[in-house]
């Protein structure tokens, strides 16, 4: 093996090398290159893929429409390919990682950025609110992350649940939970997270991502979705808990009818037939299934047996 000196350009090939340019870390073999001199193994329970196509790199950092005076969370940064990218269109990027062994590798590549702090730290444990505090002058920042996917809902719904301060999302994700969270009413795709996620937010599908564009390869494909946090919620409810207990139940048993999964929820007090005359006071079917349901009539629905 060659040494790997990352002041070397007879390393690389093509265009980089004639330029005699340092290829940036999106390049797979700066990739390898970089992981080998740490005597770095990937990791299977952290979902360590890393990103090595700098198109779909490009297409995350335009979603995520970042400015200059933004505060950037970027979750699980690997060793640093989008954080750099992200460095250079923000005012600051604090940089999440659980992996202590990638601590060193950030270290050396993001030597040069001063506006990059990064935090050994599992996500689902760190306050973003006192980030938001102490760094940003309690704005809301903006979350930038090619997820690991062993967690990807209960990060997602961790921010958005939690009232965190929090503008926008754009992650990288499974493409089937990416198509789960945009799906209406009588798609497939429809379900629970569907309604949770666009209750807080709007999402846009911003590219599909093939496997071929990470190291190593997922079994599965990816795609880029941004989530931007609603100023009001679309509708109104009045217990907002009750509304989600029964979405939950709703979906819990797809194929049966909504009074059906209702009824049969521990986590629910009401009846089959107190389901059924609230629904239809709401002018709906007794037989109806919950994949029918817009978020306004399951809010209209948590109303009307709450009353
Ligand atoms: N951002 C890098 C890239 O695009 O090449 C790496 C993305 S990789 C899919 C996911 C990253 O999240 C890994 O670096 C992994 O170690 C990190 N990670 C996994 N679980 C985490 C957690 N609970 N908190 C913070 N980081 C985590």
């Amino acid at each position: 093996m060659k040494s790997l000196d990352r002041r070397e350009p007879d390393v690389f090939t093509g265009g980089e090398e004639d330029s005699g340019r340092l290829p940036d870390l999106v390049d797979p073999k700066r990739t390898v290159e970089v992981i080998r001199s740490h005597g770095f193994s990937f990791r299977k329970k952290y979902g360590q893929n890393f990103l090595i196509d700098s198109h779909v790199l490009d297409k995350i950092v335009r979603a995520a429409d970042i400015r200059k005076d933004d505060l950037v969370l970027e979750i699980g940064p690997g060793i640093g390919t989008m954080t750099q990218r992200l460095a250079a269109e923000a005012g600051k990027v604090v940089a999440v990682e659980i992996d202590r062994d990638l601590i060193p590798i950030l270290q050396e590549t993001l030597a040069e950025l001063d506006n990059v702090e990064i935090v050994n730290e599992d996500i689902l444990k760190y306050d973003i609110g006192e980030l938001a505090r102490s760094a940003n002058g309690g704005r809301p920042i903006k979350v930038v992350a090619n997820l690991p996917y062993y967690i990807t809902t209960p990060i997602i719904m961790g921010l958005l649940e939690n009232h965190q301060p929090v503008d926008s999302i754009t992650v990288m994700v499974q493409r089937e939970v990416a198509m789960r969270m945009q799906a209406g009413p009588g798609s497939k795709d429809y379900g629970a997270l569907s309604l949770a996620v666009q209750y807080y937010a709007e999402p846009y599908l911003a590219a599909n991502v093939p496997p071929n564009c990470f190291l190593p390869r997922p079994q599965v494909g990816s795609a880029v979705i941004r989530l931007t946090r609603h100023a009001e919620p679309p509708v109104r409810v009045q217990d907002e808990k009750r509304m989600f207990a029964l979405i939950r139940a709703s979906f819990n048993q797809r194929r049966k009818t909504l009074v059906n999964g209702i009824g049969n929820s521990q986590e629910l007090p009401f009846t089959k037939e107190e389901t059924a005359k609230a629904l239809e006071r709401l002018g709906l079917s007794a037989n109806v299934r919950g994949e029918t349901l817009t978020l306004e009539q399951f809010a209209r629905l948590s109303d009307e047996l709450g009353a």
